[in-house]
């Protein structure tokens, strides 16, 4: 496969996998999701690659999913194929980014916003610049139950979470590293140089114990109930988007909702 929407570089021991389309803010199309795909399977059996980044080419890491693209090309879903759907793309690419045998690194600057904040979440570091800022206001401008993979608890802790999705909040990058959801903030003109060392010093270490201990971690995440609750809430979520709640906001266009819930997110 080749890449019109993710960027793809291979420095040393280290994969770098940018999301590519800074005209559009970085949003998450399927075409996107599709490459991101391809490339963590490419990652994967590269025996040369022992940790991958995932970040964001221009301004920002992401801002969120394509939903020009979501609404042109599955406006018209039943409810079954918007569960099958996001169950494979959406659920399913977090999932792959969660379970990649090798350790991830995020790498953001700039918005990191809604289903941007799902990818950036589901690796398992995050280094984020001083200009970067984090929401999830889906809540409030598509009246959705979050976005399709409920990590938010799991890295915010359940209270800084409830606040953050209930108020549709931005979180500035101090922030986040205060709540524990960054390892390092850094200075944006440092950011990709840092992130690279970062992965340089985890690729020194043997693989397959490195392989066998994010493996160890993972579970103990699991066996506190991480993978049995992020399938529960995709559920409930693929519940939201049948709403009248939601069918509303769409019909009327999510122009209207999109901009007051950030207007709001801008002041709390
Ligand atoms: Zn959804």
């Amino acid at each position: 496969m080749s890449y019109n929407e993710i960027s793809y570089e291979v420095i040393g021991a280290v994969a770098r996998v940018c999301h590519n389309r800074p005209q559009a803010a970085n949003a998450e199309s399927e075409a996107l999701l599709d490459e991101l795909d391809d490339a963590l399977e490419r990652a994967k059996k590269d025996d040369a690659v022992r940790v991958l980044i995932i970040g964001g080419k221009g301004k920002h890491f992401s801002s969120g999913h394509d939903l020009v693209d979501g609404i042109r090309t599955r406006g018209h879903f039943t409810s079954e194929q918007i569960y099958l759907w996001e169950q494979e793309h959406y659920l399913g690419n977090a999932l792959r980014i969660w379970d990649f045998p090798k350790p991830t690194i995020a790498q953001v600057q700039g918005a990191c916003i809604a289903g941007g904040f799902m990818v950036a979440n589901m690796c398992d570091l995050m280094v984020a610049s001083d200009d970067a800022y984090f929401s999830d206001p889906v809540v409030h401008s598509l009246g959705a139950a979050a976005v399709e993979t409920l990590v938010h608890p799991w890295v915010l802790g359940m209270r800084k979470a409830k606040e953050f999705l209930y108020t549709g909040q931005r979180l500035s990058a101090a922030e986040a590293k205060e709540w524990g959801m960054v390892n390092h903030v850094v200075p944006r003109e440092e950011l990709e140089a840092f992130t690279l060392r970062l992965a340089n010093r985890i690729a020194e270490t043997p693989p397959v114990a490195l392989h066998v201990l994010k493996r160890s971690l993972n579970r103990t995440a699991d066996i506190q109930g991480f993978r049995n609750a992020i399938l529960a809430h995709f559920d409930t979520h693929v519940f939201s988007h049948s709403t009248a709640e939601h069918r509303g906001i769409v019909a009327r266009g999510m122009e209207q909702s999109m901009a007051a819930a950030k207007k709001s997110a801008g002041s709390t």
